[in-house]
């Protein structure tokens, strides 16, 4: 019965999920896993045109959570021409 007064309440804002980047690649390879690379992205209107969040994919976001935490989120449906 005190089982759902115990329970840790639901998250309000939905996690995402980070990976684990090596110092080592992150220094050797070009940084074009962002947003600001991709084709679906719309640089005029800073936005995803498939519909998606950006702002965890966007380079400058990417970069501080790399630097802060060595982890950044990589986005699934990324293309490059
Ligand atoms: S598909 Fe992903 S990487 Fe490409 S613009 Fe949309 S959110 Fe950004």
């Amino acid at each position: 019965m005190n089982n759902v007064k115990n329970r840790t309440p639901p998250r309000i804002n939905a996690s995402i999920k980070k990976d684990y980047v090596s110092a080592a690649d992150y220094l050797r390879y070009e940084h074009r896993w962002s947003c600001d690379e991709c084709t679906h992205f719309d640089s005029v209107g800073e936005r995803c045109t498939l519909g998606y969040e950006s702002s965890h994919h966007r380079l400058a976001e990417q970069t501080r959570s790399f630097v802060l935490s060595g982890k950044m989120a990589f986005c699934r449906f990324h293309e490059i021409d």
